[in-house]
């Protein structure tokens, strides 16, 4: 239902798209596909992503001998599905928790994402589920980045390990982690700057983060979760590139999924970065975050 509401734009503007294909429909020949292709790249699948579906839709209408436009439909739909799915598993969207002592996650990404608010669902989420949830601020370089952090602390309930403006954010960590650890904390959530202007500074600053972590925990961090904007459409592979460069990340978190008419650059983020999209935000408030899950996602957009 989520993502029913979620979707909405997306949907309106892919599925009324998509029905535009068939308003004179007199079978399927080539225009038929460059229509396609062009719903596809303006749904922001983008240009290869688009090709490649147009073709396995052609070949599986060709060999099953589909015709109607419900079938022809259907077709689209069970491509986009499995164009996510084959190249991993159904169990993708699972974050990774330590089995010993706290687990460890660090959420990475460009200023106005959403990072700060991802942190706050996915807390609300951990302590429902009665997780013991420390947060830690570490973007100490902008300013209200702390205090926004310790906002959603303060309605989630849980704690927050926060130092000074400009402080050293690998000082806040180590405080966090050593909190964690001392105090029995199921979960430690980090959030970082992300300047990305300063792509070098930034990328020595997660670095740093990262080292002052696995030194207090050894495997951890448990997941680096890179948190992008739908509404950005291609920027946030780009972004995604940038990031990746210098860090490993395991997963992604898409936000915005309910502000934009361009839901399908999850299957960019999938095909060419080969990652896993974990969780959707779906909205402003503590309940719009769900897990993500391919097939709901796509029915999503054609409904
Ligand atoms: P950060 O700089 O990456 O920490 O980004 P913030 O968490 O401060 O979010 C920036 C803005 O995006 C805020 O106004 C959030 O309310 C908004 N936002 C975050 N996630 C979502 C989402 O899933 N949907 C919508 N509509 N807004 C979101």
């Amino acid at each position: 239902e989520k993502y029913d509401k979620g979707l909405e734009k997306s949907r309106k503007s892919f599925g009324n798209r998509l029905s535009k294909l068939f308003v004179d429909f007199h079978g399927v020949d080539d225009d038929f596909y460059d229509d396609l292709e062009e719903t596809l790249i303006e749904a922001d699948v983008g240009f290869d992503t688009a090709i490649q579906i147009s073709e396995e839709v052609r070949d599986e209408i060709e060999y099953e001998h589909v015709s109607t436009p419900e079938q022809i439909s259907e077709v689209i739909v069970r491509k986009l599905v499995s164009l996510y799915t084959r190249n991993g598993k159904q169990e993708d969207n699972h974050l990774v928790f330590s089995k010993e002592g706290p687990t460890v996650f660090l959420f990475v990404g460009v200023n106005g994402v959403g990072k700060t608010t991802s942190i706050g669902k996915l807390a609300a989420r951990f302590k429902a589920r009665g997780r013991k949830v420390l947060l830690a601020a570490c973007d100490t370089f902008r300013a209200g980045a702390i205090e926004q952090l310790q906002e959603w602390g303060r309605r989630d309930g849980v704690d927050v390990v926060a130092g000074k403006e400009q402080s050293d954010p690998a000082a806040v960590v180590f405080e966090a982690v050593k909190k964690a650890k001392a105090e029995n904390y199921d979960l430690l959530l980090v959030d970082t700057a992300g300047r990305l202007q300063n792509k070098v500074n930034l990328m020595n600053e997660l670095d740093k983060i990262k080292r002052v972590i696995s030194r207090e925990i050894s495997d951890a961090p448990h997941e680096t979760l890179l948190v992008l904007d739908s509404t950005t459409g291609q920027n946030a592979l780009t972004q995604a590139k940038a990031f990746l460069e210098t860090t490993s990340v395991t997963g992604i978190i898409l936000t915005k999924l309910d502000g934009t008419a361009k839901g399908g650059i999850v299957l960019p983020i999938r095909n060419q970065l080969h990652l896993s999209v974990k969780y959707v935000g779906l909205g402003e408030t503590v309940e719009d975050l769900s897990p993500f899950d391919p097939e709901q996602y796509v029915n999503g957009l054609f409904k």
